[in-house]
């Protein structure tokens, strides 16, 4: 049953409409990421769930209550802004302690609660520091710890990795999803880094021009996307013009070469054109016994990744990703080399 409901929100500003009819229904304990282009409305859908702007028309409820016009200081919501918003004059432990303070909280309960807080983002030693002696990412998870230190019954998470280092940004996506789970608190997260989508999402709700495009499991929205939009934005993807020799039996010619397509049939007629679209992973580097077509191809560039090795090969004038796996007995081709390139139907 959905713990977090938003029904047909719309949001104007003035003529412009940033949020169209949007609609999401979030289960309690989920982790629901908002990911899409920058302007498309992600945090503007956050902000009415916050009780920041209010809808121009529809309803939000939190546990069956409408809280639509709820302020938003009585929603009992947790947030955590991109731009460290910790207060620069107080020590970490007052920066967590804050919220606690503005609801009455005794004295006790409260150093109980900032000790528990810091204990769960680990740093149990840092309370008597001020935020300017924090790395970016320790202050991260001050803010963390301030938004969940009243047990709010809804997190919400505005770009909040995006401001620190790649390497860190890495590890506190897997930190932040562990301290979701282990509280168990319904979660909603806005990002425009697809990876970060990917990699933390339970679902992820793909949002372009105000509308979701796309409601899904990582899984899905990687593999099936329901748009060109979503195909496009979600991952690397390769587009190749085809023609279809055949329609009844899913037959295109793909740089000349037949392939049988999966599925009964295709929308068209012999001579028309369709696009095909790839991950770099569904092209394989030489020939492999099951593979339909066998496309001859250049390599134009070698990205060595670490563990993936990206490829930008030519096949007839297109120029496609290709990714294979690092093997340690077997050094990556090289740039201007002829190779094969098989291709799975699948
Ligand atoms: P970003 O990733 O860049 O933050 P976003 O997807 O979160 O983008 P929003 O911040 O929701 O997008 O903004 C959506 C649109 O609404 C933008 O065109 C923005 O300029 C506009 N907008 C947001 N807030 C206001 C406001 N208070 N007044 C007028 N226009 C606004």
């Amino acid at each position: 049953m959905a713990f977090l409901d938003l029904k047909n929100l719309r949001k104007s500003f003035g003529a412009l409409t940033v949020v169209k009819d949007f609609s999401l229904s979030v289960e309690a304990g989920e982790f629901v990421s908002l990911l899409g282009p920058s302007g498309c409305g992600k945090t503007t859908v956050l902000r009415m769930v916050a009780g920041f702007e209010t809808p121009s028309s529809g309803a939000i409820e939190i546990a069956d209550q409408d809280v639509t016009r709820v302020k938003a200081n009585a929603r009992n919501i947790g947030m955590v802004f991109q731009a460290y918003a910790l207060f620069p004059n107080l020590t970490v432990a007052q920066n967590v302690a804050f919220g606690l303070k503005v609801k009455g909280m005794k004295r006790a309960e409260t150093d109980a609660r900032v000790a528990e807080m810091l204990k769960l983002i680990g740093l149990p030693d840092l309370g008597g520091r001020y935020p300017f002696q924090l790395s970016g990412g320790q202050q991260q998870r001050v803010a963390l710890a301030r938004a969940l230190a009243p047990r709010p019954r809804v997190l919400l998470l505005d770009e909040p990795l995006s401001a620190l280092d790649a390497k860190i940004r890495v590890s506190l996506r897997a930190e932040i999803r562990e301290i979701q789970r282990e509280l168990g608190i319904t979660t909603i997260f806005v990002t425009h880094d697809q990876e970060e989508a990917l990699s933390m999402s339970d679902r992820i709700v793909v949002m372009n021009g105000g509308v979701a495009e796309q409601v899904g499991v990582p899984f899905e929205i990687y593999n099936r996307p329901a748009t060109r939009f979503v195909a496009n934005f979600v991952g690397t993807l390769n587009t190749f013009q085809a023609r279809i020799d055949d329609a009844d039996r899913s037959v295109v010619s793909l740089a000349g070469v037949p392939l049988t397509l999966p599925g009964g049939g295709l929308d068209g007629r012999a001579g028309d054109s369709l696009a095909i679209a790839l991950r770099p992973e569904a092209l394989h580097l030489g020939r492999y016994d099951g593979c339909e077509a066998v496309l001859p191809a250049t390599i134009e560039d070698v990205h060595f990744m670490g563990s993936i090795i990206r490829l930008r090969i030519d096949i007839a004038g297109t120029r496609v990703a290709l990714d294979t796996f690092n093997r340690v007995d077997q050094p990556p081709p090289t740039v201007g080399s002829s190779i094969e390139v098989s291709l799975s139907p699948r």
